[in-house]
């Protein structure tokens, strides 16, 4: 070989083989470099896949706490209301409700609150005494006057509501001197019981000593036609809060809710002072049926207002609503007639007439509240022979009430009824009580300067007739 070849093929071989170290180089720099970027890749990756894993637990954990913490305010929210609803049982003197409410909850041994409540509901329940049912007053009242200006405005009917109608301010004071007095409202039907053997027994009111209980009724709760244009309510209606309340028409046409007679007054009086009522009673509706029932025309042979079919459907329902709310019905006669006076013909025919016209609207009944308080018989007890009530109690009537302001209290427990004295709470009554010193018909109910409208009223005429 030429030196010259062999130097230039060694020289070219020393090129090559720098120019494969640099080759090796290079690729082991790229496969480094690869490496590393490929080490820092996965690093992001693991770091990312870490913080999506802790969101995710930090997220569950929370929610577990919210979990928690919604069971636990949503136990605590029935625990609270539980405590509340037995509490309201037990103002009305409903203790044994009061403990059951309380023993609906599961935890109610192992919670201290509870066991005081309940300790506290036994004392007030064992401190209870039995009221006197033939000792109970009965009071009434007609429709309020919800509008002075209108019924004493000197027109016709003015003296007429002057003496058998209370002002809604005369009302709500005589409730509130009540309650302030001790008087608890009872039911008829607390008074005493009808048994399924046809006899009546005398009831249990268990009340704390010193309260006085007392029943409630209102007359004529018809709104009469006559009545309409003096202010007064113009119909019962379900109010937005599914509550009865009261409507009244206004001379534009348009109509307007609010509490314009007792219903809606007392259930917002017993509302704030439930001690008022004795295991939720609330008052006697009186229903004739001549001009409807509750402000409908559902008479079929009422020409003078109009019969209107289907009012009976809306005045079903706001009966219902009454009911559910805790108020009573009584039949008070078809054609408001002296059941006295009448034959026991002309009683039969009205009894019937009520029951189809006015029973199917507000379901059984078994109060009768005579109109004029014209009772049927003597203060001697009831018996099968006197036709009427023969007749009346086939019907079902088993409670009966007169009108009597002679004794704070009149009742005859009979064999098969109960028959009740009523006083009325009207301008007549308060008016004479109030200016003839020899009168005292009202103080152990309450003080009647404290209530009369002495403002608002003309002084009230002597009655010429019976009440209404
Ligand atoms: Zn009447």
């Amino acid at each position: 070989m030429d030196p010259y070849d062999k130097r230039e093929m060694l020289r070219d071989r020393r090129r090559k083989s720098r120019r494969q170290k640099k080759i090796k180089m290079i690729t082991s720099v790229i496969l480094a470099l690869g490496l590393l970027a490929g080490a820092v890749a996965g690093t992001v990756v693991l770091m990312k896949d870490s913080s999506i894993m802790s969101e995710k637990a930090q997220a569950k954990a929370k929610k577990e706490v919210e979990e928690g913490k919604e069971k636990e305010t949503k136990e605590e929210k029935k625990r609270k209301s539980l405590l509340k609803e037995a509490d309201r049982l037990a103002a009305m003197y409903d203790y044994a409700g009061a403990i059951e409410k309380l023993s609906s909850y599961e935890l109610s041994e192992s919670d201290a609150e509870f066991m005081q409540a309940k300790q506290a509901y036994e004392a007030s329940q064992a401190a209870c005494v039995p009221a006197d049912i033939t000792k109970i007053p009965h009071i009434f009242f007609h429709s309020l006057i919800a509008d002075n200006a209108k019924v004493f405005d000197g027109d016709a009917e003015e003296d007429g509501y002057n003496q058998y109608m209370t002002t809604i301010d005369e009302f709500n004071r005589i409730i509130q001197e009540m309650y302030n007095n001790g008087f608890v409202l009872v039911s008829m039907h607390d008074m005493a019981v009808m048994g399924e053997d046809g006899t009546m027994s005398k009831g249990q009111i268990m009340l704390p000593e010193g309260k006085k209980p007392f029943v409630l009724s209102v007359d004529d709760v018809n709104y009469y036609n006559y009545m309409l244009d003096d202010g007064f309510a113009s119909r019962l209606v379900v109010g937005e809060d599914g509550k009865p309340t009261t409507e009244r028409d206004l001379e534009n046409g348009e109509s307007e809710i609010g509490d314009f007679d007792v219903v809606p007054l007392l259930d917002k009086f017993l509302e704030e002072h439930p001690d008022f009522s004795y295991r939720g009673a609330k008052g006697i509706l009186g229903i004739t049926g001549y001009e409807g029932a509750l402000g409908y025309r559902t008479c079929p042979t009422d020409d003078k207002n109009g019969y209107d079919e289907s009012q009976i459907e809306t005045a079903k329902k706001v009966a219902q609503c009454l009911k559910d709310d805790g108020w009573e019905f009584a039949s008070h006669t078809w054609g408001h007639i002296r059941m006295g006076t009448v034959s026991a013909e002309k009683v039969k025919e009205d009894a019937d007439k009520w029951e189809s016209q006015v029973k199917p609207i507000l379901g059984d009944v078994d109060i009768l509240i005579y109109p004029y308080g014209e009772d049927i018989n003597s203060f001697r007890k009831y018996t099968m022979e006197n036709e009427k009530f023969a007749y009346l109690k086939a019907k079902g009537f088993y409670y009966y009430c007169n009108v009597d302001s002679s004794n704070p209290s009149w009742v005859q427990l009979g064999t098969d009824y109960l028959r009740q004295g009523r006083r009325n709470l009207d301008g007549y009554r308060m008016y004479h009580d109030l200016i003839d010193d020899s009168v005292d018909k009202l103080s152990d109910l309450f003080d009647v300067t404290k209530v009369y409208d002495a403002q608002v009223r003309p002084p009230v005429p002597a009655l010429t007739g019976p009440g209404k």
